[in-house]
């Protein structure tokens, strides 16, 4: 398949009263025309900012520090390769280097994303219907003339950073954006859209909620849909529901999806390929068979080890025991990030930040990837 996104160095810090805080560090990898990419970690190893530096945004005192972000958009492409060269590859454009108004006219049409916690995506005081209709709205307007301006629902979610696009005088929306949002209401598999698009947020259900934000996040259509850990607040059948249905919608919209969660149980039913997240980097990369039955990385393996039954649809991740590093700049070792806790760390480890590739697919940040474990040569893990 084609590839769609092209990440290359992605590194994103936060500067803190304490120091820089390197929250992702240096991450690569692919999306393809179609598939679900998985990210998979512990909470705090970097994934959700990951996500939101692909959508841009990352917010004080946060920044991009490095990398490209390549977008295939012909259009786009086409429009900027004489006036920004060093924007523009082929059919890719890196979107770090589009003017901002055109990045943000990006989000809806070209990436959605959709979010832990539905309620906070909508504005409570305005019908559902409306508020999809709103989104819709908004993409329109983006397609057409992007420029920012505030609608009823900015600062909540999706609104924040969706519907920027729409005029501010505008209170109402139109019947056929209405139509629009009652049929987005019915793709996603609300019962009588027609009726539970005049309603509010808090008469929706949990898991209904979901699927209107989800709606909402289709309005534009997107070519990628980010899905930040999208079904970690709701019980376990309901759980089961949102991901048939995001891969139903995934292969009917013919949309790539990135999926960020903590819960290997959710990349193997949902995932074509899994990028696994340690402390601010991707330790390794691969296919599902690559990860689940020939990972190289000793914190995959732990991963996949503290887990009893995959089907499990609570298979989420135990912590490995020892301590994560500190991501503060001025504290982090030269070393394998991993090496406090790792039970294969060797001497070789101490002295550099592995980087090695088993091939193009399957990629392995760890010196296990070049060597075999030799014991002789094994450091003991300190006492934590
Ligand atoms: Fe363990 Fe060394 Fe690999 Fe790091 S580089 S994960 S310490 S074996
Ligand atoms: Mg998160």
């Amino acid at each position: 398949a084609e590839k769609i996104l092209k990440i290359r160095d992605l590194s994103t810090s936060f500067f803190t009263e304490d120091g820089k805080v390197n929250a992702v560090d240096s991450v690569s990898f692919d999306v393809e025309d179609g598939e679900i990419f998985g990210i998979v970690g512990e909470s705090g190893s970097g994934k959700s900012v990951t996500a939101l530096s692909v959508i841009d945004l990352i917010d004080s005192p946060g920044r991009i520090t490095g990398g490209e972000i390549w977008y295939r958009n012909p259009d786009l492409a086409d429009e900027f390769r004489d006036s920004k060269p060093d924007a523009v590859d082929g059919e890719f454009v890196d979107i770090r280097r589009l003017p901002e108004g055109v990045r943000r006219s990006l989000r809806g049409p070209s990436f959605s994303m959709i979010f832990q916690d539905p309620m906070s995506s909508f504005n409570p005081s305005i019908t559902v219907g409306e508020q999809i209709a709103e989104a819709v709205e908004a993409q329109q307007r983006a397609r057409s003339n992007p420029r920012s301006t505030r609608s009823r629902t900015q600062g909540y979610g999706l609104g924040s950073y969706i519907v920027d696009t729409l005029v501010p005088s505008q209170d109402y929306v139109s019947e056929e954006s209405m139509d629009r949002a009652v049929e987005l209401l019915e793709q996603v598999g609300i019962p009588d859209p027609e009726d539970r698009a005049h309603e509010y947020p808090h008469q929706f259900s949990g898991g209904m909620l979901q699927r209107a934000m989800i709606a909402q996040a289709l309005a534009g259509e997107p070519d990628i849909l980010i899905a930040d850990e999208p079904t970690t607040a709701l019980d376990v059948t309901i759980q089961a529901q949102i991901l048939n249905l995001l891969r139903d919608l995934q292969e009917e919209e013919d949309m790539s999806i990135l999926m960020i969660t903590h819960n290997l149980g959710v990349i193997a039913r949902m995932c074509d390929r899994v990028g696994v997240m340690y402390a601010g980097e991707i330790v390794e990369r691969g296919t599902l068979e690559d990860i689940f039955e020939n990972s190289v990385h000793p914190y995959t393996e732990g991963l996949l080890g503290s887990i009893p039954d995959l089907d499990a649809p609570s298979a989420r991740l135990e912590p490995i025991s020892g301590n994560v590093p500190s991501l503060l700049e001025s504290e982090m070792p030269n070393a394998c990030f991993f090496a406090d806790r790792c039970p294969k760390a060797m001497n070789d480890c101490l002295t550099r930040i592995p980087e090695y590739d088993v091939d193009d697919r399957h990629s392995v940040r760890c010196v296990l990837a070049e060597r075999e474990f030799d014991p002789t040569d094994a450091v003991e893990a300190p006492e934590v």
